[in-house]
């Protein structure tokens, strides 16, 4: 296994912060050339991070590395989580706290009902999650407070909490080194220097991971992080506090870390693609992930169609030529249908089962 770029270029930081390998790094970067005429650019390039990890691939695994590590150093039993009924992070968490030995408990608010939200539901059962539905954000907050103090009450240990989509300032960590690990294909001679990289913004630490990555790495590339949640979720403030939050606790781990200004002109967020609401279908969503399936990459409607859907129609609105746009995938491709194959809904809390007996209304995963 190779040493993390983060790690090779601060040694300070690999003794300092807690870490866990998990995934299948570095992610390969290939060109996506079934896409490029479409847009106008020189170049087209995709990130797969779909392949990010042996279990189960997507954006989640490069924060857990750093997450689940500081749970195994605070000697937690138990990890605690939030997400929407079908969250890849509350997934991700399961699977990946499963293979580490540590119990996952997921907190989840509805969500629309589809396809995608029944295998997540269904893996996270086999993957051993302790799953639980509740009514909304108050609901949800006064039930963590007392899952937790249950837990104090109990004796079982005070489970670890990771915030929703991994976003902390540590989860962040994780894609500071994927921005590093990129320029080091960059300067390998793999792709050019990308000018523009799109990406989903859900909760905000994959994009704000990068820019501050980008920046330190001195690359010249613009983030544009595309938004398919509202706020407190995705936000520019949020954008600003977590890339200072997460810029000082590297300071703080190795001061051998560069201060870095949040780089303004080269972080754009675009709210023009999240459509009627996080989850909920979009026409150009939907366009967009039929058109990723013709060129060979599987995509679906809540975070990568809305993505792409912003890189196409951008990138093909933009006059002139010479442009190097990347497509960082963050959506897992790793099969998972085994795992689900033996599982039945009935195992699930009841509070789910209407996502297996209702109706979808026609929405794409
Ligand atoms: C969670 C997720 C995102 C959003 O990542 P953030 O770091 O929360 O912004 C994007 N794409 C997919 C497929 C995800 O599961």
């Amino acid at each position: 296994m190779s040493v993390l770029p983060l790690f090779s270029r601060f040694p300070g930081l690999a003794s300092a912060l807690p870490y866990v390998a998990l995934g299948s790094l570095p992610t390969p970067v290939v060109r996506w050339s079934a896409l490029a005429g479409a847009t106008g650019a020189a170049s087209l390039w995709l990130k797969q991070d779909d392949i990010s990890g042996p279990l189960y691939g997507g954006n989640k695994v490069r924060k857990l590395e750093f997450l689940l590590g500081a749970a195994r150093v605070r000697g937690a039993g138990s990890v605690l989580t939030f997400g929407a009924a079908g969250s890849n992070h509350a997934l991700a968490t399961a699977i990946y706290a499963g293979a580490l030995g540590l119990e996952a408990i997921s907190m989840m608010v509805p969500q629309e009902p589809g396809p995608t939200v029944r295998r997540n539901l269904l893996r996270g059962l086999a993957a051993g999650a302790s799953l639980r539905l509740h009514g909304g954000r108050g609901a949800v907050r006064g039930a963590t407070v007392a899952e937790v103090a249950g837990r104090f009450a109990s004796g079982a240990g005070r489970p670890f909490i990771i915030p929703a989509g991994g976003s902390a300032p540590l989860g962040t960590v994780g894609f500071v080194n994927a921005a590093l690990e990129l320029a080091d294909q960059v300067a390998a001679g793999e792709l050019p220097a990308p000018d523009r990289i799109y990406v989903a913004s859900g909760t905000m630490g994959t994009c704000v991971g990068l820019l501050l990555g980008l920046a330190v790495a001195g690359l010249p590339t613009e983030v544009v992080a595309v938004r398919v949640t509202v706020a407190p979720y995705t936000s520019p403030e949020k954008a600003r506090r977590l890339f200072a939050r997460t810029a000082a606790l590297l300071r703080r781990a190795d001061p051998a870390f560069p201060q870095v200004a949040f780089p303004e002109a080269r972080f754009t967020l675009r709210d023009d693609f999240l459509g009627p609401g996080y989850g909920r279908a979009t026409a150009a969503g939907t366009e967009a992930v039929a058109r990723a399936a013709s060129a060979g990459v599987t995509l679906e409607g809540t975070y990568t169609g809305k993505a792409l859907a912003c890189l196409l129609a951008v990138e093909a609105a933009r006059a002139g030529n010479g442009r190097n746009i990347l497509f960082w995938n963050t959506y897992n491709s790793v099969p998972q249908g085994e795992a689900i194959k033996a599982m039945d809904y009935h195992q699930l809390p009841a509070d789910f089962h209407r996502y297996f007996t209702e109706s979808d209304g026609g929405l794409p995963g």
